[in-house]
């Protein structure tokens, strides 16, 4: 029998086993991963989880018998240690040894620590998983202070769900704007606003250059303008890095990621990768990227899913991904590079908006804040590469089919 190994039990290894038994796949499939949870959903753990009761298990992708039942082989609470390409084998942190026909690398990413003084603290914490979910709930009761360092998704999701619990927020963010890496400035100052309207407080444009503490737990983040905030828990949002060690130690073609391509075949035919440790081609855009979303993870599963059965090559998403925070969804489709004008759709306000990023008349990027139907045409015209009027798009007044010429 073929075999299929999947290194990583996260969202795009969980579904890669899924969809292979979808397409018919008839061989073994064996699914490694280092969490000892079953594949679950990581979004709700800014969101939902924080403010569900003490305890509640995370939101899985698949019921537990699933796999049972679809003959999928689990080795979890294991690591993959070491790949050799030569033999075909994965060892595992057990000693066992695997033999694969086709290995899936899907083993996410992790957050960046900051090397700062007081960094080992208790009560210094980054949010990936399940258990880093339970630990940062715990910190989170009214009248708690939190200081997050990053003014990212995360760092901003869990400012709005520590808010919601009625804890003291204060958001330390290096860059003079929120979400600096990922949206236009017109969001990144309606974020700011509304945030602070919710009573969270901003250090905008300042380092953290330590940690202060009391008896092993943190007490304070120590800024590079010498001013200390006080706190009694800290969330560390600045970003991940992938986990690809295990594909560079085997000679893959790998730089801040493991290089794919559209079927998400790395530079060994017989290895694929997907989710956040993949750097792959962006359709409809002329860059590599790696995508730390859901949609990305599901997209790649599939494609790695369908070259080992042989099937049709999958079409190429838009890549999108959404954030909540509040009442207010955001959704954005498409990506903001190489963009000549930016037009705003409505005003901002969480009635709903879009702000439309475009290369002469053509749509690049969408963002959208409540406002379903901005995010869905919007991203069907940078699909079909739709020409528009700009003027028209950038009245709610007149649908925008209508703005297509
Ligand atoms: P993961 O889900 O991280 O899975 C990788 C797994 O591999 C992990 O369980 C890890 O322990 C395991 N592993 C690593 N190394 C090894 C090894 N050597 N051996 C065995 N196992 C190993 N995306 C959205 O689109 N929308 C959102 O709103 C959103 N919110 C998010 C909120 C949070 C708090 C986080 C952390 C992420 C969020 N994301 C969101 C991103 C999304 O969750 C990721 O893009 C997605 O989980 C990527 O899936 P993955 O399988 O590549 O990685």
């Amino acid at each position: 029998d073929e075999h299929v190994v999947i290194l990583g039990a996260g969202h795009a290894g969980g579904t890669a086993a899924a969809i292979l038994r979808q397409l018919g796949f008839e061989g073994l499939i064996t699914l490694v991963g280092e969490e000892s949870l079953l594949p679950y959903h990581r979004p709700p753990l800014s969101k939902a989880s924080l403010r569900a009761e003490p305890g509640k298990a995370p939101t899985l992708l698949k019921p537990a018998g699933f796999y049972e039942a679809s003959q999928i082989g689990l080795r979890l609470g294991i690591r993959a240690d070491k790949l050799e390409r030569q033999s075909r084998t994965v060892t595992l942190s057990t000693g066992e040894v695997l033999q694969y026909d086709y290995l899936i690398i899907a083993t996410g990413a992790r957050p960046i620590k900051l090397q700062v003084e007081g960094s080992d603290l208790d009560g210094v914490m980054e949010l990936r998983t399940a258990g880093d979910a339970e630990r940062l709930k715990n910190a989170l009761r009214a009248g708690r202070r939190l200081a997050i360092v990053g003014g990212g998704y995360i760092g901003l999701e869990v400012a709005a769900s520590a808010r919601a619990l009625e804890a003291e927020v204060t958001v330390i963010e290096r860059d003079l704007r929120l979400l600096a890496r990922v949206a236009c400035p017109e969001l990144s100052t309606f974020f700011h606003e509304y945030h602070a309207k919710q009573g969270v407080h901003f250090e905008l444009g300042v380092t953290v250059s330590g940690f202060e503490g009391h008896d092993g737990r943190v007490s304070g983040v120590r800024l590079d303008d010498g001013r200390t905030i006080a706190c009694d828990a800290v969330l560390v949002g600045v970003g991940a890095v992938p986990n690809d060690e295990i594909a560079r130690d085997a000679g893959l073609n790998t730089g801040a990621g493991i290089f794919v391509d559209l079927e998400a075949r790395t530079s060994d035919p017989a290895i694929f990768a997907i989710g956040d440790v993949a750097r792959r081609p962006i359709p409809h855009y002329a860059h590599v990227a790696r995508l730390e979303s859901v949609p990305n993870a599901l997209e790649q599963a599939r494609q790695a899913a369908n070259a080992i059965v042989g099937g049709p090559s999958s079409t190429h998403e838009v890549p999108w991904q959404w954030s909540d925070q509040y009442d207010m969804k955001l959704q954005i489709a498409g990506q903001a590079t190489d963009v000549d004008n930016v037009l705003l759709r409505g005003t901002p306000c969480a009635a709903g908006f879009a702000i439309f990023h475009l290369k002469g008349d053509r749509i690049q990027c969408v963002e959208a804040i409540n406002s379903p139907q901005d995010f869905l045409v919007g991203k069907q015209f940078i699909s079909a590469r739709t020409n528009i009027d700009p003027s028209k798009l950038s009245n709610p007044a007149i649908p925008l089919k209508e703005a297509v010429i």
